[in-house]
């Protein structure tokens, strides 16, 4: 995945500090986004399928454990992963954090280069983002093979003819096992392909891709109400 394919959002009410991470995120090539309190960090990380939140433990109303909380409790956001922001010599806040399901941590203050270093590693380990070329990497669930470099599917060995749609729809899936994506998600991601501008014309690649995968379609799984999203295995 390119760089500036990865989004990160920041849940920050304060401003200045907001804008320095978005400033500093930015200059290191990710696509940056800031969110004002909790409400509005819930809403952006369902809506424009981020990588990874920034969450600020401080926040007026809802507090970042909240917002962690009911990140885990909805399927599309359940396993994104989150690096929480933390007041200084708080051991407390750090515990709580990390058991509402926060993933790692960082004391306020930071510096950027702390700050970078550890959203890097999360993104390591959340898969998202490796050093050398992970997307050119094949891809496997099940039966199912997905060779970027190639642009080739294969199930059981045997080549699969996609559309570009379906492809992409798949691509977008499989690089994150296990993730929900919602309808609006899967289009915007594949946008440019998809000559419908309708949540219709997905169910329409997803469709075409089951029947094209045979057997092992079925990796595709609808989540009602909530998007699709690949097996993890
Ligand atoms: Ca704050």
């Amino acid at each position: 995945m390119e760089k500036d394919e990865i989004r990160i959002i920041v849940v920050e009410d304060e401003s200045d500090i907001r804008t320095l991470i978005l400033h500093h995120l930015s200059k290191d090539g990710y696509s940056a986004i800031g969110a004002v309190d909790g409400e509005d960090g819930l809403k952006k990380a369902e809506n424009d399928c981020p990588h990874l939140m920034v969450l600020d433990l401080m926040l007026p109303g809802m507090d970042g454990m909240a917002v962690c909380r009911k990140l885990r409790q909805n399927p599309v956001t359940k396993n994104l992963p989150v690096l929480m922001l933390t007041a200084r010599g708080e051991e407390e806040d750090m515990v709580s954090g990390l058991e509402a399901g926060a993933d790692d941590y960082v004391v306020k203050p930071f510096s950027n280069r702390v700050l970078l270093a550890r959203i890097r590693s999360l993104l390591r380990r959340s898969g998202v983002f490796a050093e050398d070329g992970h997307d050119s990497k094949s891809m496997t669930v099940g039966e199912i093979t997905l060779v970027p470099e190639r642009r080739e599917v294969t199930v059981n060995g045997k080549a699969v003819d996609l559309t570009t749609g379906e492809y992409k729809t798949l691509h977008v899936l499989m690089r994150r096992p296990g993730v929900v994506f919602t309808r609006n998600q899967l289009l915007d991601l594949v946008r440019g392909t998809l000559h419908a501008v309708t949540d219709r014309a997905v169910d329409v690649q997803v469709v075409g891709l089951r029947r094209k995968l045979g057997k092992a379609g079925s990796k595709i799984e609808t989540v009602r109400g909530a998007g699709y999203r690949i097996a993890t295995r």
